[in-house]
């Protein structure tokens, strides 16, 4: 057991009901228990650090807290010995960051089972440029792949493609040979820029009284829930496969089982956060192996402790774009 550290940590505390993060100084001594401490030295925002960070008790029940559900880097203590201390690994999901403090400290605790270890040539830095978003587009496209979507199959969809799950999913659907639709609000450029082949609007999806429609798409990726993917379902073709993770556009679901039962179409749930470390390592070393997204690396956004305030605030606004990676060297 080494000695008590201390280091910098942007802490949220709660007073008369508002929430204020700043950066102070912690001591390894403060961070719970738990079998491997690791130096972080990269994380990555996520709009759940944004409602951590203004103490959304869904996802923070008690303050002072220290938000940030992605981290990576050295392990410096490992009560278990796997990991080893002086490897570096990546950490995301599971309570990071919501209840367990989490990577906008430069150190955390946590146990061993929530450490993947780091790709073999990979860093910290590459990887958080990746974080939970980025695993939870490719555990989207895996579980299509799973599924036996080939790109000669026809389109495939990508709902909300702007953004980080999606863009990620867009330039990685691409670069294994899908022809990608990406469904967005936003402007096309970027998104051929990433690899999709055609680009429509949000109202491709808009919702539509018919039960069933014309098929359009062998497959999609839906990151965006409520009635886009309702309308999503009644558009894939016969035996297709949908993997849905997020809820932008609402938690609600109104469908029929006609898509279900007409066209055989399956809906795929994706969870990226309580799903086995196997899981979670198989992805990852697709990234930094035959799955590597240089455009998602090459745009991502740097910054540093003082930078998180604004940048969580975007993100709640709605203004944010692009992934976020914070480095404690910054
Ligand atoms: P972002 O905020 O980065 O992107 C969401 C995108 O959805 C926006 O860029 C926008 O894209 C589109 N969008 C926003 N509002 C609406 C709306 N009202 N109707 C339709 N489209 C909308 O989020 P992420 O990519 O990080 O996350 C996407 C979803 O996935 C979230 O719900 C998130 O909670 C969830 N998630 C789930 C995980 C899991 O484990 N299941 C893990 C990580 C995230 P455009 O302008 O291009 O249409």
């Amino acid at each position: 057991m080494t000695s008590t550290i201390e280091f910098k940590a942007w802490r949220v505390e709660e007073q008369d009901g508002n929430f204020k993060g700043a950066e102070q100084t912690l001591s390894t001594a403060d961070l719970p228990a738990g079998e491997v401490l690791i130096k972080v030295s990269h994380s990555s925002l996520n709009y759940k650090d944004a409602l951590s960070a203004s103490g959304n008790k869904g996802v923070s029940r008690s303050f002072p807290h220290t938000p940030g559900i992605d981290a990576a880097g050295e392990v410096v203590e490992s009560a278990t010995g796997t990991p080893a201390v002086g490897s570096q690994v990546i950490v995301t999901g599971y309570d990071l960051g919501m209840n367990t403090d989490g990577g906008f400290g430069e150190y955390i605790r946590v146990p061993a089972t929530w450490c993947v270890p780091m790709p073999e040539g990979w860093n910290a830095s590459t990887a958080m440029v990746y974080g939970t978003a980025g695993l939870t587009a490719g555990l989207c496209v895996q579980k299509l792949l799973t599924m036996g979507a080939r790109p000669e199959q026809g389109k495939v969809a990508v709902s909300g493609a702007s953004g980080a799950v999606g863009s990620v999913s867009v330039e990685l659907l691409a670069k294994l040979g899908f022809e990608v639709v990406a469904i967005s609000g936003k402007a096309a450029d970027s998104l051929k820029s990433l690899g999709a082949a055609e680009v429509v609007g949000r109202d491709a999806l808009a919702e539509d009284k018919k039960p069933m429609l014309k098929p359009a798409f062998a497959n999609a990726v839906d990151t965006v829930g409520g009635t886009p993917l309702a309308e999503l379902l009644k558009q894939i073709l016969p035996g297709g496969s949908v993997s849905c993770c997020g809820l932008v556009a609402g938690p609600q679901l109104q469908t029929t089982v006609l898509p279900f039962i007409l066209r055989g179409v399956n809906l795929l749930g994706v969870d990226s956060v309580e799903i086995p470390l196997a899981e979670k390592e198989t992805v990852w070393d697709k990234f930094a192996g035959d799955w590597k997204c240089p455009k998602a690396e090459a745009s991502a956004k740097r910054i540093g402790r003082a930078d998180l305030d604004g940048a969580l605030q975007a993100f709640l606004k709605g203004e944010s774009s692009g992934k976020i990676v914070l480095d404690h060297e910054i």
